[in-house]
């Protein structure tokens, strides 16, 4: 015999800083939200180490510590936390259906969704290592960037992310090499015209990384052309990988509208979607800022979304 299943106001899935932000305004609504953590519980910013740019903290934090800063806060006003994948979706009904692991099936009034985005690297083992260990490989050069002032850093990548961060790397390092594995860049020919005026900026067309130096940060990258099959030694401190991000929306591709690259579409100014009662925050739904602090804004805007749309739906 099943059981019937459990009727919430507000359930969010993911566990980053738009799903923790969104349930700090949701309990303290009232609303009673259930979050459901997913596979990498406290999200993207549990990988990296310190975070410098998140306002309210002077002397910084490392990612996992303001991750668990965030979930103390969750607690605290009586959000249910808990462990699981959200594994199908049906959006069909007023009432929509959220199953977590494949079989505990649950139905609220809205969904807040806040799966995030990963970014998307090489997969060359020192590499990871390095990322792993917060020894010089990052992906986010407005995070990481302030870490290497002064030094030699080198990023892959010629899209619109890698000539934007380039940039910004400039502004702090001597030398910047940007690394392209083509013969042409695939960044609008505004960005590829800033990042080519740049001194400080040396690209380096049809070249990949063969290897990452060093044991416990990066001592230097080996590079090699791929037409000549000559190989270099980069002389840098940092690695930044630009190569494009993946959010985590494939579960919704049935029942929400994405762009091409699986960013969640919203309506304007608001987190709500096509589909009554469903809000989007954070990075699944947003290819441009990808910041801590914009995804914690827009988990924010959710909450304040779905306490409007219950409100007014007169679900109490
Ligand atoms: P993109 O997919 O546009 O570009 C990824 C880049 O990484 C490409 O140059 C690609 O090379 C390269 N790349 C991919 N895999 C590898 C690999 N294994 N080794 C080496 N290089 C690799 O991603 P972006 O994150 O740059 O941009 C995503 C979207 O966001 C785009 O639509 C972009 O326009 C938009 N955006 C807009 C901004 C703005 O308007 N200010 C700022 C940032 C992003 P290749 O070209 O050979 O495939």
């Amino acid at each position: 015999m099943s059981e019937t299943p459990e009727l919430l106001k507000c359930l969010i899935i993911g566990s980053g800083p738009a799903a923790y932000s969104a349930a700090i305004y949701a309990a303290r609504a009232d609303l009673k939200p259930v979050m459901i953590e997913g596979p990498l519980p406290g999200g993207q910013l549990t990988q990296t180490t310190e975070v410098d740019n998140y306002p309210g903290y002077p002397d910084g934090r490392t990612g996992p510590e303001m991750m668990d800063d965030l979930k103390r806060q969750a607690l605290r006003f009586d959000t249910d936390i808990r462990s699981g994948w959200v594994t199908k979706v049906d959006f069909t009904g007023p009432i929509h259906k959220v199953w977590v692991d494949e079989k505990t099936e649950i139905h609220a009034h809205t969904v807040i969704i806040a799966t995030g985005a990963s970014a998307k690297w090489l997969g060359q083992p020192n590499e990871i290592r390095l990322r792993d260990i917060g020894g010089g490989v990052s992906a986010c050069a407005v995070c990481d960037g302030f870490f290497y002032k002064g030094q030699n850093v080198a990023i892959v990548g010629a899209g619109d992310t890698a000539a934007e961060e380039a940039s910004y790397l400039a502004k702090l390092c001597p030398k910047v090499y940007m690394l392209v594995r083509r013969d042409e860049f695939r960044a609008s020919k505004a960005m590829e015209h800033r990042v080519k005026n740049m001194p400080q900026i040396e690209i380096l067309y049809n070249t990949e990384v063969k290897d990452v130096l060093g044991e416990h940060a990066v001592e230097g990258v080996l590079v090699v052309n791929n037409k000549t099959g000559e190989e270099r030694m980069l002389d840098v401190t940092g690695l930044f990988i630009a190569i494009g991000h993946k959010p985590a929306t494939d579960l919704f591709k049935d029942w929400l509208d994405m762009d091409p690259q699986g960013y969640l579409l919203h309506d304007p100014d608001r987190t709500s979607t096509k589909v009554p009662g469903i809000f989007v925050s954070g990075d699944a739904a947003d290819h441009v800022y990808r910041q801590a602090v914009t995804s914690a804004g827009t988990g924010c805007m959710a909450a304040l979304d779905a306490e409007r749309y219950l409100a007014a739906a007169g679900i109490d």
